[in-house]
């Protein structure tokens, strides 16, 4: 279902409120940050007739509007980088022990083994600045796929597509191949290649520009069926940088990892060609 603004989005969420009786009261909001998830609960709620304005509950993790009926709340989680949800476990599976609760649930990764698996999955994907695009899913498992891990560190605006990269790489089977030994960055999606220089910001925005070129193709983490990486010789920083995202990915993903001789490695030991030079400190 496409959605195609803010106010639709929030019609959405109101009208999901009716059909709420009818599916599961546990909804898992899957989208990357801004998608509109929070905008969704706002709806949700005002379907509901909860009066009381509904605001992201980021830094607190939790956020609970009583319902209109008297029984039970509408129980709202957002467990963005929170590795180990802790003590917030104990408060989320009292909640949903609960049957008069609605149970919303932003970035639930940390808390997946809590959810029953009937549970119902809503994924929400950017398609521009307005537009949103809504797939409904109540099988764990095949949103499983879909989820975009990885994915909560600075994620940037997909800069716009050119023509040759609009074909889609082929899902399901994606060779990914890295080279950040020289100023320019190298990504390889199977056969379409991509270019940038960070200079910098290298370590900050490698992983989120990865992740959009995966976007603008259509695919996920998950897509990826091998990583290969150009181990060295080249830039320290470069290659440091490089070798810990495909190693992660590698691990995370359980798909082999090579270099570019195609030999197989648990994880890349950078070939710098030389000791590090390090500068000493300047006082
Ligand atoms: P999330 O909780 O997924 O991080 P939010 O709901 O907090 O996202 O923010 C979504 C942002 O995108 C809001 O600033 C909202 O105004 C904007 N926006 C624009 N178009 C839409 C849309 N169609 N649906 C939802 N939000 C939209
Ligand atoms: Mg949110």
């Amino acid at each position: 279902m496409l959605i195609h603004s803010e106010q639709e989005m929030l019609d959405f969420g109101a009208s999901f409120a009716k059909s709420i009786a009818k599916s599961s009261n546990i909804i898992e909001l899957v989208g990357d940050v801004g998608a509109g998830k929070t905008t969704f609960v706002r709806g949700l709620a005002t379907g509901l007739g909860i009066a009381t304005p509904v605001t992201s509950p980021s830094f607190t993790i939790s956020k609970s509007y009583a319902l209109p009926s008297g029984k039970g709340s509408l129980v709202h989680y957002d467990f963005y980088r929170l590795s180990d949800p802790g003590l917030m476990s104990e408060d989320l599976a009292e909640n949903l022990a609960n049957p008069d609760n609605i149970v919303v649930i932003e970035w639930g990764e940390s808390v997946s083994n809590l959810l029953p698996s009937n549970h119902v999955v809503i994924l929400i994907n950017k398609t521009n600045t307005e537009s949103r695009m809504i797939k409904l899913l109540n099988n764990r498992n095949i949103a499983f796929r879909d989820r975009p891990r990885l994915t909560r560190s600075g994620l940037s605006e997909a800069r716009p597509v050119t023509t040759g990269e609009r074909e889609r790489v082929e899902k399901g089977n994606i060779r990914l191949f890295l080279d950040t030994s020289k100023p320019e960055t190298i990504l390889m999606l199977n056969d379409k290649k991509y270019t940038h220089t960070f200079g910098h910001d290298l370590a900050e925005q490698l992983l989120a520009w990865i992740h959009d070129r995966l976007t603008e193709n259509h695919a996920t983490w998950q897509d990826i069926t091998e990583i290969g990486f150009m181990s060295g010789p080249g830039s320290y920083t470069g290659l440091r940088i490089g070798a810990s995202i495909v190693n992660t990915l590698s691990h995370e993903l359980h798909i082999p990892l090579k270099d570019h001789h195609d030999q197989t490695h648990p994880i890349i030991i950078p070939d710098y060609g030389h000791p590090a030079h390090i500068t000493p400190p300047r006082k």
